[in-house]
């Protein structure tokens, strides 16, 4: 059983480490992932410039690329055998709701589910310190005995997050739908010691919307979250309401 693991974290983060702790108990290792930290690069593609890969010991591997470009090489020819799963994490931090769409953790497993292997993200809901990964690899590693064992429905990926407690504190896991996050809508701008203005975005964390059975609320209750997702990002609801379009085109 050969797993790929992955992350936008780097190669040298933490969570990487700890997830590559519990996995080798369930299967044969390789890591492939980014030689430095890559968060919140969605699922880009490095088309335009060349790609490296350094062995920085047996079975790890490092390159200078972003999550997807790393599930990518790993799974079309650079590993000397087609993994059967892909695990990507641990994320020192949430990837709840609509922030999927940033994340470079998710979108390492998205590839893995878009080039047909049943896959795995994982995060850590970190608000500070000390970071509780043990018990996040410990679920990732039943989880991921589990879809081996079971496989997953096909065009699928498990959004997995875990509140950052200690295993005592966890209450269990409860199967989830995507949530929305709200942020605040604004920008910073400074003026750098040149004089010319820069500008930072990424708002202040204003909670999340109580819908029920999301992944946002069951990370607050204190379960780890597990959401199954697509990429299939058609508005099916969307799609009917405007059935009736009429526009004045031939
Ligand atoms: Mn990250």
């Amino acid at each position: 059983m050969v797993i790929l693991v992955c992350n936008d974290d780097g190669i040298y983060s933490e969570g990487l480490h700890a997830l590559e702790a519990a996995l080798a108990k369930v299967g044969e290792i390789f890591t492939v992932a980014p030689d430095r930290e890559q968060s919140a690069v969605s699922h880009s593609l490095t088309l335009h410039r060349p790609l490296r890969i350094d062995e920085i010991a047996p079975r790890r591997f490092a390159v200078n690329g972003t999550p997807t470009d790393c599930v990518n090489l790993a799974v079309k020819g650079f590993l000397p055998v087609r993994p059967q799963l892909v695990v990507s994490g641990i994320n020192k931090g949430a990837n709840l709701g609509d922030d999927v769409t940033y994340s470079g953790t998710v979108s390492a497993a998205m590839e893995g589910s878009l080039l047909g292997i049943p896959s795995i993200a994982v995060s850590l809901v970190i608000k500070g310190a000390p970071h509780h990964f043990a018990p996040a690899a410990d679920f990732a590693a039943v989880l991921a005995k589990e879809v081996i064992a079971q496989g997953m429905p096909p065009d699928t990926l498990l959004n997995v997050n875990v509140p950052n407690l200690p295993r005592e504190e966890l209450k269990g896991f409860r199967l989830t739908r995507q949530g929305k996050r709200r942020y605040a809508e604004t920008m910073e701008v400074r003026v750098d010691p040149r004089g010319r203005k820069y500008y930072w975005i990424g708002g202040d964390d204003l909670g999340f919307d109580p819908g029920e059975g999301t992944d946002c609320v069951a990370v607050h209750d204190g379960f780890i979250s597990v959401t199954p997702l697509h990429v299939d990002l058609t508005n099916y609801r969307a799609l009917q309401e405007l059935g009736g379009l009429q526009l004045p085109w031939q």
